[in-house]
């Protein structure tokens, strides 16, 4: 792995055009039948073009057998190690909501769900509507602790964001998610390295959780809320200082904006679809050099176990393609974020397939983007953390090392 710093000593100024066109959940695994993945069954005339032109090769977003969550995905393809900026869910939950976070301030992600006799019977209280969720949450309201004021706020369906502004909190408390049906949820307690004010975080977390059972006990499906991933706002370098660029990110979802946002990106208005997207970034194609343009519905098919549906998205994401192109990007990247293959319904560790478009790189004989042609794709198979430094190159913004 490059490392960042050392990076950031290579850059130099270019008017080249970068694109990184990120399909959630991208990789698949092989229908049974037909042996081919969701990529590999879909229609994909302009993307293989592209990589009939290009040159193709498999991301590990963090590390060989681990299954990543889409925050450290998005960040290893920002050139940010997952590890090494470790971002809580809670912060990209608040974040990607709009709510302010202050520096001692501590973000947490919420579930509505549904409890029987104090066990929890669907941890996604059958994925209530959006709108029932902002009832919910105005129903609730914002709540005051110990002088803590407490804030939800809906994100979708089930999912919320929790934040409690005040001084003298701490993230070193555990979730109350058990992440299972059948069992209780867990009181929130402090880890062993969170000292006083984790224990008193922990205090108010559970009292804040008690009143909310008062106001929603009679609700249903949505009488109680799990929460996970308490966090504090990570001050990550941005992309501007770093890499000299000037990012801007389009994306759709909460959590990608927030990812966006992190790193230093301004993030696009645009509307929902793909084809919105791509006209987002048109309007600003001119004023940016770095465009992160994310697609979420090939990650959500893939967690519905919908093998044809997410290959109807990629299909979709493709018939797109020629909009993109249509604005000549000098480097293009085409990956995800993880894998979300349809048979797993869930993400999982399987590297990702990375198609990469630039007039400075070298050829292979892949013909079309899927994961089996991508195994003997000309870039191999590398951490997702190093493709930033592997777009700069080819925007000739990296100057050469040493004499
Ligand atoms: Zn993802």
């Amino acid at each position: 792995m490059t490392d960042m710093s050392f990076l950031t000593t290579l850059i130099t100024d270019s008017t080249a055009k970068i694109v990184l066109f990120v399909l959630d959940g991208l990789g698949g695994l092989p229908d049974p039948t037909s042996g081919l993945t969701e990529l590999e069954t879909a229609n994909t005339p302009n993307m293989d073009n592209l990589a009939r032109d290009g040159i193709c090769g498999l991301l590990d977003t963090v590390g060989i057998g681990v299954t990543p969550g889409s925050g450290p995905g998005h960040l290893a393809l920002f050139g940010y190690d997952p590890i090494r900026f470790e971002v809580g869910r809670g912060v990209f939950s608040a974040l990607g909501v709009g709510m302010e976070l202050g520096p001692e301030d501590v973000a947490a992600r919420v579930n509505f769900c549904t409890i029987e006799n104090g066990i929890i019977t669907d941890r996604r209280a059958g994925r209530i509507s959006t709108d029932e969720n902002a009832r919910l949450c105005a129903k609730i309201g914002k709540v005051i602790v110990e002088g803590v004021e407490i804030e939800i706020v809906p994100e979708k369906e089930h999912r919320a964001a929790l934040v409690l502004h005040g001084t003298g909190l701490s993230d070193e408390v555990s979730d109350t998610d058990p992440q299972r049906i059948g069992e209780a949820p867990l009181e929130c307690d402090a880890t062993s390295v969170g000292g006083e004010e984790a224990e008193r975080t922990a205090r108010i977390v559970n009292q804040y959780i008690s009143r909310v059972v008062d106001i929603i006990s009679d609700e249903h499906p949505a009488n109680m809320i799990v929460t996970r991933g308490f966090s504090k706002y990570p001050n990550l370098p941005k992309m501007t200082e770093i890499y000299s660029l000037k990012p801007a990110g389009i994306a759709t979802y909460p959590m990608y904006k927030a990812a966006a946002k992190l790193v230093g990106m301004d993030l696009i208005e645009t509307g929902p679809t793909l084809a919105d997207e791509i006209a987002a970034l048109k309007t600003v194609w001119n004023t940016y050099d770095f465009f992160f343009l994310h697609y979420k519905p090939t990650d959500s098919r893939g967690e519905d176990g919908d093998f044809s549906g997410k290959v109807k998205a990629i299909e979709e994401a493709d018939a797109q393609i020629p909009a993109l192109m249509g604005l000549r990007p000098d480097v293009l990247a085409i990956t995800g974020d993880h894998s979300t293959p349809a048979l797993l319904k869930m993400h999982s560790w399987h590297p990702s397939p990375l198609l990469f478009h630039s007039k400075w790189e070298r050829r292979d004989s892949v013909e079309a983007f899927g994961e089996t042609a991508c195994v003997g794709g000309g870039l191999g198979r590398f951490r997702a953390v190093d493709l930033m430094a592997l777009m700069l190159a080819n925007a000739m913004k990296l100057e050469k090392f040493g004499a």
